[in-house]
């Protein structure tokens, strides 16, 4: 007996729903997305239940007229592509036209919508297969309303979630959608309650900290850059050194204004504040990518929630070094606002509490004074017991890099130095890292090196060292002379003074696989990344470390040489070089100061 029938259209089509709707959130994209495709620019979502009960969008887009408002809900009804070749110039977020015909299979939808400009709108009801259509006056543009989502089939509903889970999938959706379209004007309503208000706005950074808590908001840093030569753009908002979460919720990634999840995305940014931010922690960013649509693939999720990159390497290379300088910058930028390690001496020795005296001026500024121009008096102002002062301070009384006391090393891994505003913290590791990778970076072809009595030997697979044999100038630049011996060595004859101790295995292997993952990216950038990387991981490994005795002269020296160094505020990882504990936080600490 024959066991094999066609199923009705109707079933066919709820089974075939399950590929774009599995849940309330799926349903809320699609219907954003459709109210974007139409041009809107202000949009309302309001959700009941987790959108287990309603869904309804409503939009000022184009609307459609009646034979159009009754065509979408039928399959592949699309207003946006005539065959699959205009899929890689694709600028709408639609394309497949099954959303709404998946939709209205597994729910009960009205659609009220009017055409700008037309007299009379149309309502649809769509249920069980069947469409209605009547006259109707609504507002120009869309109004769409989803109710009892997966009321037929059963087998789905029991697959959903409470209702906050729902809720939480269906917000950060929105605040993607919202991050995406800054200009867009947006609401959201959760069981009749308004949940976010945004206008408009111009920009991401803006966005961000419209939608994100206050807190979230002083922390984010502007980041912006091009790899013009690939035509791939970032910008966006990251989150400092001084914030993180315990997950990767508050991460966004926007290719072309579309939310997608990406692992390698995610990795190219978290390694970008690798050292800055603590192992297991999280940023909150939302970096949105353009990127020419023909070097994508958005066809390859049924959700169209994951992306193929033609060339994926340009896209990370270009976020990590974008995300690393920027913290980097920051750093420098922020510690110079805050504090002023060698501060200009202050007029006269003040009578006045430290909080009155006036906001510090930056190094920047002062050095542009000549010495007899400065207004400020020579004295080291606060110095009622003179021995606390270095001892040549006098000498040379408008040098202002003289205005602060050594006091000494704390947990061999900070060195504490006294000045007008407080207790500055210096950490030796980070800020000797930062003075050797300028030396290393600025005077590399002049930099000391000095031969080794007893040459090293690294041993290394035979492949690794086919991989870095093309690559060993690159070293050799830096004052390590190295070279091949025998089929599975390298030996190293002279190194830079300050590597001679080390050990240069480690640095070797992480040359080799930095060589392994960066090979696709063309050959300029690569030298330049080499150099860089090469350059930090040198004055790293040469740097004193944390739990190294210094002497009181090491750490003068130490200290002078960092206050030479342009970015001094910050190490090559981008984590601070320094910190200010600040008279007025000690002495409210210690209830002297309110
Ligand atoms: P797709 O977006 O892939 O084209 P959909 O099923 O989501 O498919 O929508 C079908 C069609 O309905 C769209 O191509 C568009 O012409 C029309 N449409 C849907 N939503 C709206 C809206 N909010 N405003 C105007 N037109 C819309
Ligand atoms: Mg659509």
């Amino acid at each position: 007996m024959s066991k094999i029938h066609q199923l009705s259209p109707h079933e066919a089509q709820k089974i075939a729903a399950g590929q774009v709707v599995e849940r309330p959130v799926n349903v809320v994209k699609e219907l954003l997305e459709n109210a974007l495709d139409a041009g809107a620019t202000s949009i309302s979502l309001y959700i009941q239940d987790g959108g287990k009960k309603l869904i309804q969008v409503i939009d000022n887009g184009y609307g459609m007229d009646r034979q159009d408002a009754k065509r979408c809900f039928e399959k592949h009804a699309t207003s946006k592509i005539r065959s699959v070749d205009e899929l890689t110039t694709i600028t709408s977020f639609g394309f497949r036209g099954e959303a709404l015909a998946s939709i209205a299979a597994v729910s009960k939808v009205t659609l009220l919508t009017k055409e700008q400009g037309a007299t009379e709108g149309t309502r649809i009801d769509a249920q069980e297969g069947t469409i209605s259509a009547k006259p109707a006056a609504p507002p120009e543009g869309t109004n769409i309303s989803v109710s009892d989502l997966f009321y037929n089939v059963p087998a789905r509903a029991k697959f959903l979630k409470k209702r906050e889970t729902e809720t939480r999938h269906i917000t950060q959706m929105a605040q993607a959608i919202c991050l995406g379209h800054p200009k867009l004007h947006f609401q959201l309503f959760i069981d009749d309650r308004l949940f976010v208000s945004c206008p408009s706005q111009d920009n991401i950074l803006k966005r961000c900290a419209q939608l994100w808590e206050k807190n979230t908001a002083r922390h984010l840093i502007d980041v912006n850059a091009a790899n013009n030569q690939r035509g791939v753009t970032i910008c966006g908002a990251i989150s400092d050194h001084q914030w993180f979460r315990y997950d990767r919720n508050g991460i966004f990634f926007l290719v072309n204004n579309r939310w997608v999840s990406n692992y390698q995305l995610g990795q190219a940014l978290l390694k970008g504040y690798n050292n800055v931010i603590p192992h297991g922690r999280y940023p909150t960013s939302c970096i949105a990518i353009t990127i020419d649509p023909s070097l994508i693939d958005i066809n390859t999720h049924p959700r169209k929630q994951e992306i193929t990159f033609a060339n994926p390497r340009i896209v990370q290379q270009l976020i990590q070094d974008t995300v690393r300088s920027a913290l980097e910058t920051n750093v420098s930028k922020q510690i110079k606002k805050n504090i002023s390690l060698y501060q200009p001496e202050m007029p006269d020795i003040p009578a006045a509490p430290f909080e009155h005296i006036p906001h510090p001026i930056s190094i920047a500024e002062t050095q542009k004074l000549p010495a007899e121009q400065t207004p400020l008096a020579p004295n080291y102002a606060p110095a009622s017991k003179q021995d606390n002062v270095t001892p040549d301070a006098g000498d040379m009384p408008t040098s202002p890099e003289n205005n602060y006391r050594l006091v000494g090393q704390f947990g061999k891994t900070y060195i504490l130095i006294e000045q007008q505003e407080g207790l500055y913290l210096i950490d030796q590791h980070a800020a000797h890292e930062r003075i050797l990778y300028e030396q290393f970076a600025n005077r590399f072809e002049k930099i000391p090196t000095i031969k080794l009595m007893f040459p090293q030997l690294v041993t290394c697979k035979q492949q690794d060292l086919d991989l870095i044999a093309p690559h060993l100038n690159i070293f050799q630049q830096h004052g390590i002379a190295i070279e091949p011996f025998g089929k599975d060595q390298l030996i190293i004859q002279s190194t830079p003074v300050h590597l001679k101790d080390v050990q240069l295995q480690e640095l070797i292997q992480q040359v080799i696989g930095w060589i392994k993952d960066d090979n696709q990216i063309d050959q300029e950038q690569f030298s330049k990344s080499m150099h860089n990387k090469l350059q930090a991981q040198m004055a790293c490994k040469a740097a004193v470390k944390a739990g190294d005795s210094l002497t009181h002269e090491q750490m003068q020296e130490l200290v002078s040489d960092l206050h030479a160094c342009p970015n001094r505020f910050s190490c090559p990882h981008g984590r601070p070089t320094g910190w200010l504990l600040s008279l007025h936080d000690i002495e409210k600490m210690f209830r002297r100061k309110t």
